[in-house]
C-alpha cells in the first residue's frame, strides 16, 4: 500500500519516464492543470479505449456521442450549472490564501502544522509542557498569525485547558481550534496555513466563462462545460430519432470538462481540466413498468441483476449499473478489496436524486471518490423540456399496448395510486392525473441512472495501485531491487518490447526488426538495442510493460525467442504466432 511519500516517489517516476507533466513547465506551471507525456497519454487513451469497448461497443443498448464543450448557455441555466455548481469559499484574513471551506482540516492534516500536531500529541503522553513550548517557539515560524502564538493571554487559557483535558483522548483539530479561541467568546476558524482568521464561506461557481465571438459582453458570455452529461441531455431526441434504441438504453460520451477548482490538490486528482467517461442510462418510470409487467421488481425481491429485466424499478436498475461499474473498475486492475461502495445518506442527496453510490479508492492522500453512480429520476430530462419548450417525452409503444387492456376501473384505482403517492411527495394531485393520463398514451420523459467517471483519477489510482519497490535476490544469491508497474496489460502504455541480444550481429539484428516491425502493427510496442538485457528488463519494468522478447541466435534456427513475463520475471521460450495468441487472450475485453 502506498503512503504519502511513496506518491511523491510515483509523481516523480511519472515525469522521469514521461507519463505526466506539469502543464506549461517552462513559465512555472499552472495550478490544477496537467499534461499527458508520451506514455502517459497511452495509458489514459487505453482506460478510454477499455471503457467504451465495455460501455458501448460491447452493448446493444447503448450509444456514443461527441458533443462540443461549449453549449448554448441556457443549458447551464436549465441543467442549475449557473444557479448552483458551486464550492463554499473562504479566505483566511491575514495571508489571503483562499480554500474551500470543507477542505480545511485535510489541508490542516496534509500540511506541516498538522503534521506537527498530530506527532506532539502522540508524544506528550498527557503532558502539555511540549505542546506550549512549540505554540512559544517554532509555531512563530509555521503558524504565526494563530492567536495563541501572538497573544500570552489566549496561550495561558489555552494551556489551563489542556492541563484540564486528558490530552490523550484530544485530536489535533480539537487543539489546534483551542490555540485560536481559548479565553475568546467567539469562535474562529483557524487558517490553516498561518492560523489566522477566515472569512465566512461563500458560494464560488466552478464553471470557467468564456466569450464566443468578438463583443465580449454579458450576452455573448459562454461556459467551458463543467461535466460531458448535460450535452446527452441536450441530443437525447436526436439520438433517440437516429438509432434504433427505444427506453431502456443508454447514451455515452468520454470528453474533456473544466472546473474552476478553489483548491486543485493531490496530484492529478482534483484537476481544473479533466475527462469525464459519463453514461445516462434511461429507463422507464416505475408506473410504466407496472402497467407492462403488472408489477415492479424491487431490491427486497432480491432478483437476479447479472442481464437487464424488464420488470426492474429504478432501484435495481440503480444497483445493476453500481455493479456493472465495480465490474468495470476491477477489469482494470483495481483489486475489488482496495475500493468501496459510499452510499449518500438521504441529506447528502440532491431533491431529485433517488440514491448515488460512490466508489472510492484508497488513495495515498486518504478513501477518495473515483466515480459515482446516480439515480437521478427524470429531473435532467424535464428541466431541459421546461426551458427549451422541445417535448422530452418519448412514445412507448409496449406501454400504450399494456395500457389498453386495462379495464376503466383499474385504470381509475391506478390513477387513484399514484396521485395519493405523489401527495406524499409534496406533487399537485392534477400533475399526477395528467402523467397517468400520458402513459395510458404510452408517453413519459424517461428517468435516468447515471456513472460518471473521471479518466485522470481513475489513472491515477491504477498507477499507485500498480506501484511496487520490490526486493529480489538473484540465483547466486545477490540482492537486487526493481521498482514496477504491475499495470493490467490492456492499460499499460507499451504492451511489449523487442530487444535484440546483441546489436553488432547483423543477421540477428536485422531478425530482431523484422519481429518488432510486425508486433508494432498490431500491439504499442518498444524497440531497445542498449545495455544488458537485464537493465533493458528494469526500464520495461518501471513503466509496466508486460512481456518483453528477446531475439537470440536459436530464433534464427528455429524462430523461437524468449518471452519474459513482467510480474513473474518467468522466461518462456516461444514462437512469434504462439506470442501473438497469448498476448491477444490477455488483451481482449
Ligand atoms: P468531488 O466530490 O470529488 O468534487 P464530484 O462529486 O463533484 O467530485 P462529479 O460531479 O460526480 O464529481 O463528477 C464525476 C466524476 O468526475 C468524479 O467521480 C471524478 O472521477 C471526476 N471528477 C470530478 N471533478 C474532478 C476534478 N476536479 N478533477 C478530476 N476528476 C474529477
Amino acid at each position: 500500500m502506498m503512503n504519502e511519500s511513496s506518491l511523491d516517489v510515483l509523481t516523480s517516476l511519472c515525469k522521469r519516464r514521461g507519463f505526466i507533466y506539469h502543464s506549461s513547465e517552462i513559465y512555472g506551471g499552472i495550478p490544477g492543470f496537467w499534461d499527458y507525456g508520451p506514455l502517459g497519454c497511452e495509458m489514459k487513451r487505453n482506460i478510454k479505449e477499455d471503457w467504451w469497448k465495455t460501455t458501448v461497443r460491447n452493448r446493444e443498448d447503448v450509444e456514443g456521442l461527441d458533443a462540443t464543450i461549449i453549449m448554448h448557455p441556457a443549458v447551464w441555466k436549465a441543467s442549475g450549472h449557473l444557479d448552483t455548481f458551486s464550492d463554499p469559499m473562504t479566505m483566511c484574513k491575514s495571508c489571503k490564501k483562499l480554500m474551500r471551506a470543507d477542505q480545511i482540516w485535510d489541508i490542516f492534516d496534509e500540511n506541516e502544522i498538522g503534521v506537527t500536531l498530530h506527532k506532539l500529541l502522540d508524544q506528550s503522553g498527557g503532558d502539555p509542557s511540549k505542546i506550549v513550548a512549540w505554540c512559544k517557539g517554532k509555531a512563530r515560524g509555521q503558524t504565526p498569525n494563530l492567536p495563541a502564538v501572538l497573544n500570552a493571554s489566549v496561550l495561558t487559557a489555552a494551556y489551563e485547558q489542556l492541563c484540564n483535558n486528558n490530552l490523550t483522548d484530544m485530536d489535533a483539530h480539537t487543539l489546534y481550534s483551542l490555540f485560536a479561541n481559548a479565553g475568546s467568546d467567539i469562535t474562529i476558524t483557524p487558517c490553516p496555513h498561518c492560523g489566522g482568521e477566515l472569512t465566512k464561506p461563500r458560494p464560488f461557481n466552478l464553471m470557467f466563462k468564456t466569450v464566443v465571438g468578438p463583443v465580449d459582453d454579458e450576452k455573448n458570455t459562454a461556459y467551458l462545460r463543467p461535466e460531458t452529461a448535460q450535452a446527452i441531455f441536450v441530443q437525447f431526441q436526436n439520438v433517440l430519432a437516429t438509432s434504433r434504441q427505444r427506453v431502456p438504453f443508454g447514451i455515452a460520451q468520454i470528453g474533456k470538462s473544466f472546473r474552476n477548482e478553489v483548491t486543485p490538490r493531490n496530484y492529478t486528482f482534483r484537476s481544473r481540466e479533466f475527462e469525464q467517461m459519463e453514461l445516462e442510462y434511461f429507463i422507464r418510470p416505475d408506473e410504466a413498468v407496472e402497467i407492462i409487467c403488472g408489477k415492479v421488481t424491487k431490491l427486497t425481491d432480491n432478483p437476479d441483476i447479472s442481464a437487464p429485466n424488464e420488470s426492474w424499478g429504478w432501484e435495481v436498475w440503480h444497483k445493476y449499473w453500481v455493479e456493472q461499474r465495480k465490474q468495470w473498475v476491477a477489469q482494470c486492475g483495481l483489486p475489488t478489496e482496495s475500493f468501496v461502495e459510499s452510499v449518500h445518506a438521504d441529506e447528502e442527496l440532491a431533491h431529485y436524486a433517488r440514491a448515488c453510490v460512490d466508489l472510492e479508492y484508497r488513495f495515498p492522500f486518504g478513501l477518495q471518490e473515483l466515480e459515482g453512480i446516480a439515480a437521478r429520476s427524470d429531473f435532467d430530462l424535464s428541466q431541459h423540456q421546461k426551458h427549451s419548450g422541445k417535448t422530452m417525452e418519448v412514445f412507448d409503444e409496449t406501454l400504450k399496448l399494456a395500457a389498453r387492456k386495462m379495464d376503466d376501473k383499474s385504470r381509475a384505482d391506478f390513477a387513484d395510486k399514484v396521485a395519493e403517492k405523489w401527495r406524499t411527495l409534496g406533487k399537485e394531485d392534477s400533475q399526477a392525473r395528467d402523467f397517468v393520463a400520458r402513459l395510458f398514451e404510452g408517453r413519459y420523459v424517461p428517468h435516468v441512472i447515471e456513472p460518471s467517471a473521471g479518466v485522470d483519477r481513475m489513472m491515477l489510482a491504477l498507477l499507485c495501485n500498480a506501484y511496487e519497490e520490490q526486493k529480489l535476490v538473484d540465483e547466486k544469491g545477490k540482492e537486487d531491487s526493481r521498482v514496477v508497474l504491475h499495470l493490467e496489460p490492456r492499460i499499460a502504455p507499451v504492451k511489449v518490447a523487442v530487444f535484440p541480444l546483441v546489436k553488432n550481429k547483423p543477421e540477428l539484428y536485422g531478425k530482431a526488426r523484422e519481429i518488432f516491425e510486425h508486433l508494432r502493427r498490431r500491439y504499442a510496442s518498444f524497440w531497445d538495442h542498449s545495455g544488458a538485457i537485464g537493465r533493458r528488463y528494469r526500464r520495461q519494468d518501471e513503466i509496466g510493460t508486460p512481456w518483453c522478447v528477446t531475439i537470440d541466435f536459436q530464433t534464427l534456427n528455429d524462430g523461437t525467442m524468449t518471452v519474459r513475463n513482467r510480474d513473474s520475471m518467468e522466461q518462456l521460450r516461444m514462437t512469434l504466432s504462439e506470442l501473438k495468441i497469448m498476448m491477444d487472450k490477455a488483451l481482449l475485453v
